[in-house]
């Protein structure tokens, strides 16, 4: 599993086959990268809003990685891609 740093780095890896998690103060989220509710402008705002500093976002193209994650949810928009 590979820490997304930057919105350079999540746009390359958006274009793949593959999974986000995204934890923040909310939750933990399971995303295909193919999610229409996971976008690079979302990234860019939420990682750069103060009251989502915690936010992070982590990119896998292993399913079962993905799913180990410590309680991790998949999301509901993106549910039937996964
Ligand atoms: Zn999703």
């Amino acid at each position: 599993m590979i820490e997304v740093m930057t919105i350079e780095d999540f746009t390359t890896y958006k274009s793949q086959q593959g999974y986000f998690i995204i934890a923040d103060s909310t939750g933990r989220k399971l995303h295909s990268t193919r999610c229409a509710a996971v976008d690079s402008s979302s990234f860019k705002d939420k990682a750069g809003d103060a009251a989502s500093h915690s936010r992070r976002c982590f990119y896998t193209d292993d399913f079962f990685e993905a799913r180990e994650y410590p309680k991790v949810k998949k999301c509901e928009e993106c549910r039937r891609l996964l």
